[in-house]
């Protein structure tokens, strides 16, 4: 297979798709980049599938436009659109042998005997399963099963790329390492990704950048590390990854906790009903009167032992409660038990306030 970085644009705009009065997507507009590893992240129903089935053209919007390289799809249908698709249920042929199965799409697109046996062969070489193109579909693991997917999806060199939930019926370790040979392929090839999923941890390891959806609309689109760091709403904060929240004031340009002033930063979203955002690996144990943090007071409710970490929760009093998560064997000596009365310090750069939604 060529290592010319064939790939496209996608650039989404205003589509809607309503079934009856219900809007499976609300006026979505997002713009991909040429090569880049986008995931559609959201959970169950909240529109990830019909998007992706707007680009592969098995949904057609009510309204907007769907573009690949600046030119209009949304009435091209699905076999004119070059696209390698990978879904859970995508179901290989289970009367072909791999070498056949890979083979398909060539086929259809009418490669020679020859051209197709040379693809077929370094699409399988990719997903390290080029010893085994005799073996029938039955005699596969899931996981290999999953890789045959892949090649057969890559073998004819699409521009784009798209996987729904592709890894979902894996268990844990297969999944984890599908996931980094995924992003390797797609370095490799270079080819524009839409990559579907529902686990957070799965789209911060994979993507560029992510698409957080929920209810028919995209509410944040960023890198992992900006969607982490600087999730602009409350929802967004509590999808991906873990966080406490604690009610705040504004006023005088100044977030309160209570009557304290905090050392903060804004999100750049809406602030209706602020909460100041707290990340459990964020907070650490201080002396009282420690400079440079904002410091909250409480006592230790509970400790959760979770193999390389502990998990603390704190009670601030007021029915507030924030966790803290400190590694096993912290070279900073013990951890607090239950009882202990404890102060944590936050950074200020970690100090993010938010508001409830875009
Ligand atoms: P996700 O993939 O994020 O779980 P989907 O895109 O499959 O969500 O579905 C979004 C919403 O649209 C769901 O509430 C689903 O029930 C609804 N929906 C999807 N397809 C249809 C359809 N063909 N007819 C009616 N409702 C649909
Ligand atoms: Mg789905």
């Amino acid at each position: 297979m060529s290592d010319t970085k064939l790939s496209t644009s996608i650039d989404i705009e205003n589509v809607t798709k309503t079934y009856g009065s219900f809007a499976a997507l609300d006026n979505v507009s997002l713009n991909i980049r040429s090569g880049e590893f986008l995931s559609l992240l959201g959970s169950s129903g909240s529109g990830k599938t019909t998007l992706l089935m707007a680009l592969a053209g098995f949904v057609r919007p009510d309204a907007g436009s769907v573009r690949f390289g600046g030119r209009e799809m949304v009435f091209e249908p699905p076999h004119k659109r070059d696209l390698g698709m990978m879904f859970q249920n995508y179901a290989l042929f289970p009367h072909m042998n791999v070498f056949q199965n890979v083979a398909y799409p060539l086929k259809l697109r009418g490669y020679s005997r020859e051209e197709i046996r040379k693809r077929v062969g370094e699409a399988l070489a990719m997903v390290e399963l080029d010893k085994l193109v005799e073996r029938r579909i039955d005699e596969m693991s899931g996981g290999q099963r999953q890789r045959i997917a892949l090649a057969r999806a890559i073998v004819f060199e699409p521009k784009i790329l798209l996987m729904d939930e592709p890894l979902s019926a894996l268990d844990k370790r297969l999944r984890e390492t599908m996931q980094l040979e995924i992003r390797r392929l797609h370095e490799r090839l270079g080819m524009t990704v839409v990559y579907v999923t529902h686990d957070q941890r799965e789209a911060l390891t994979m993507s560029d950048r992510i698409a957080v959806m929920s209810q028919g609309r995209i509410q944040q689109v960023d890198t992992p590390e900006n969607l982490y760091e600087r999730p602009a709403n409350r929802f967004i904060a509590e999808f991906v990854g873990e966080s406490s929240f604690l009610p705040v004031s504004l006023r005088e340009g100044k977030a309160w906790h209570r009557d304290q002033p905090l050392n903060a930063v804004f999100s750049n979203g809406k602030l209706g009903n602020p909460h100041l955002v707290i990340r459990p690996e964020k907070l650490q144990f201080v002396d009282e009167g420690a400079q440079g943090f904002n410091l909250f007071r409480g006592q230790v409710q509970d400790v959760i032992y979770q193999g390389e970490s502990q998990l603390l929760q704190i009670d601030l009093g007021q029915g507030e409660q924030v966790s803290i998560r400190r590694p096993s064997r912290s070279s900073s000596g013990g951890l607090p038990s239950r009882g202990d009365a404890v102060v944590l310090g936050l950074h200020p750069q970690d100090c993010l306030i938010v508001g409830e939604s875009a």
